[in-house]
């Protein structure tokens, strides 16, 4: 499920695995570099246009990028663990049969489409008798608790106010659709993709046994009740605020906002009791349900059954695989053909059996060599960021005070987590995909809400270690480096150490500038949410994030939309601090030693580390939805929006004032 306390480096989902345990040691090699291109006019073609030459866009990717390789070598890692566990005669319950048994039954074709909907059908026919309301908030409850978020989400996450208690939260969902704006924007791409999935779900409903007449009817109405809740949901930009978030109420509030039957639902939910919650939405759950209320019985029916098949699509048939791929891959994001399968059962166990999973890679993959190589870089890298703070000059001594005692209490967490999850609760049974599915599923929700009530677990990770990411924890205040990301390109202790500055000093300077962004400034040490600045110094970094807003949304994403530069001034932000302490750290460890290697000098090494990090191509389908939803700029803009910033990269590369990588009104925050 998305987390709302974390801000991830790349937004891959969270499935996409990771590294390698053999990767090619790389020195500088400046064959990498597009000499024809003048780096002060376009770095980012400079550093990358050789490699996006050669990595032509395959046609089961919508987006291929340098992180894409270091993810397909990993995931080739992963399914070597996996083909071994499936033939180990393991036995029960143990990691290697849940790994191994769950590969299988993915791998089992055959048995699935045997199997077909026959696990969904008592579902599907519950809901198709649905006879009034309270057959609606039963099948409500019904779905939460396989994970399908039909209509709201309830879970659980750390207090805003008092991380170290979790309590229950409320919060807006059930569309199906990427963003509330594809409801509501009426340009003729936003109205032919709502074309698109009205179709979509006819086909989808269709596939599940409803006459096609039907189904196109039925289609239309799961549309026209997801309108009616992306109208009332908060927009991404607000959402960004964590006050617009935290609305602490007691119950009885609760129920007086939205007549919902609240007691009877996080009873049978088996949510541990609790007095007050936090309301993510008021508005939403206030207005939506004022304005489904008088909707036909056969929208929810339709809403429901549409809304359990899109979750569970890739589990059941064929049929229902393909239609699923047409429209979210093929359509939506401009993928030609599905990855190969065995890829696609990788990730699934990467999904539901993480930890599982994560135990066996670190295994194969992961050192205590590069977890303390990892460490000292993120102590440097600490202590450049500390330096940084004491002399901006536009901050008093009491804001940097304050900010240099958040810095001291990150919690830095290297390769994974000390804790790994319990899955003894969940039973895999060979060839039973989509009941495993089911069972992992209820087992997750389960967990969520069992931590109501209870103190925060603060050595929890939120993204499984094979994974190619690293992410800042608001609540937690920490910095989180899954294995999977410390490879080549990002990392590799047998290079130029220019380059690891650049590529990982920028991840690990990107995930700790996290903790003083638009957000994470909002909260204090202890993962509090907790105003510690002086007006004047708050109101100095909102003057100075404006820029940064103001510099990416002129960027162009693709066609005619612009990057939407308040949605990513979190990840620009963090991008252009994270570069300058990972630049900083560098010239501290290289001590005045600026020898060059084929001629070009540290820095300069260290900007192409950090550009070519963002080397990559992408379907324009692709493009446009991330333009609409992702927090992160695209990779070419996370390269020159950052460096055109830096006087740093400008004297590396003796640029001139009026070249395009000089910005002529330069923006700095951190
Ligand atoms: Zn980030």
């Amino acid at each position: 499920m998305y987390s709302r306390l974390l801000v991830a480096f790349l937004l891959v989902p969270l499935a996409a695995l990771a590294a390698g345990p053999v990767a090619p040691a790389t020195a500088f090699d400046p064959g990498t570099i597009d000499g024809s291109v003048d780096p002060c006019v376009d770095f980012y073609q400079y550093a990358c246009n050789n490699w996006v030459a050669q990595h032509p866009l395959p046609p089961d990717r919508s987006r291929y990028a340098r992180f894409t390789e270091l993810s397909e070598r990993n995931e080739n890692v992963l399914l070597e663990i996996l083909r071994r566990d499936a033939e180990a005669k393991a036995a029960a319950g143990s990691a290697v049969q849940k790994l191994g048994d769950e590969f299988n039954s993915c791998m089992n074709t055959a048995a699935i489409d045997r199997q077909g909907l026959a696990p969904l059908q008592p579902e599907l026919d519950r809901i198709g008798a649905i006879a009034g309301h309270h057959d609606i908030f039963d099948e409500v409850v019904r779905l939460h608790l396989i994970g399908v978020p039909a209509f709201f989400e309830f879970d659980s996450q750390a207090d805003f106010k008092n991380s170290t208690r979790t309590v229950a939260n409320l919060q807006q969902g059930g569309l199906s659709l990427p963003d509330r704006d594809y409801y509501l924007k009426t340009d003729t791409k936003s109205v032919e993709i709502r074309q698109r999935f009205v179709e979509h779900v006819a086909k989808m409903l269709a596939l599940s046994g409803e006459p096609v007449d039907a189904a196109k009817a039925h289609a239309q109405m799961v549309l026209d009740l997801e309108t009616i809740l992306a109208r009332n949901s908060t927009d991404r930009v607000a959402m960004r605020n964590p006050l617009e978030r935290y609305h602490w109420m007691t119950r009885a509030a609760l129920a007086s906002l939205a007549p919902f039957d609240w007691d009877a639902y996080f009873k049978a939910m088996h949510a541990p009791d609790f007095d007050a919650l936090n309301v993510s939405n008021p508005d939403f759950l206030h207005g939506a349900e004022a304005g489904i209320f008088d909707r036909p019985l056969e929208a929810f029916r339709a809403y429901f059954a549409f809304h359990l098949l899109h979750r569970y699509a890739e589990l059941v048939s064929e049929t229902f695989e393909n239609e699923n791929f047409d429209f979210w891959d093929r359509y939506l994001t401009g993928a030609h053909e599905p990855r190969p399968r065995e890829f696609r059962c990788v990730q699934a166990v990467d999904r539901g059996l993480g930890d599982l999973l994560g135990q066996q890679y670190i295994e194969a993959a992961f050192g205590p060599d590069a977890k303390r190589q990892i460490a000292e870089l993120v102590d440097q890298l600490e202590k450049a960021m500390g330096q940084d703070i004491q002399t901006l000059d536009w901050m008093t001594a009491d804001t940097k005070k304050a900010a240099l005692a958040k810095l001291a209490l990150i919690t830095n967490n290297v390769g994974y987590p000390k804790k790994w999850r319990d899955y003894s609760a969940v039973a895999i049974v060979p060839g039973d995909y989509l009941g495993n599915g089911l069972r992992i599923a209820r087992a997750a929700v389960e967990r969520s809400l069992d931590k109501i009530g209870k103190p925060t677990d603060k050595a929890e990770w939120r993204m499984t270690t094979p994974t190619v990411n690293a992410f800042y924890s608001q609540a937690f205040n920490s910095i989180n480096f899954p294995a999977g990301i410390l490879q080549p390109p990002f990392f590799d202790p047998h290079r130029d150490m220019a380059l690891n500055y650049g590529a990982i000093g920028g991840v690990i300077g990107h995930e700790m500038t996290h903790g003083f962004d638009d957000q994470g400034r909002k909260y204090d040490g202890g993962g509090n949410l907790r105003d510690w600045w002086t007006p004047a110094d708050g109101a100095a970094f909102e003057k100075r994030t404006a820029c940064i807003a103001d510099q990416y949304s002129a960027f162009t994403a693709v066609g005619d939309m612009k990057i939407n530069g308040r949605l990513t001034l979190g990840e620009n932000t963090a991008d252009n601090g994270g570069a300058r302490i990972a630049y900083m750290a560098m010239e501290n460890a290289l001590h005045g030693n600026r020898s060059t290697i084929a001629g070009y000098t540290p820095e300069q090494r260290f900007f192409l580390g950090f550009a070519q990090v963002w080397c990559m191509n992408q379907a324009p389908q692709e493009a446009r939805q991330r333009a609409l939803t992702d927090p992160h700029s695209p990779g070419r803009f996370r390269a020159i929006g950052t460096l055109e910033n830096m006087p740093e990269f400008q004297q590396a590369f003796s640029c001139k004032v009026g070249q395009p990588m000089v910005s002529p009104n330069a923006c700095r925050a951190w």
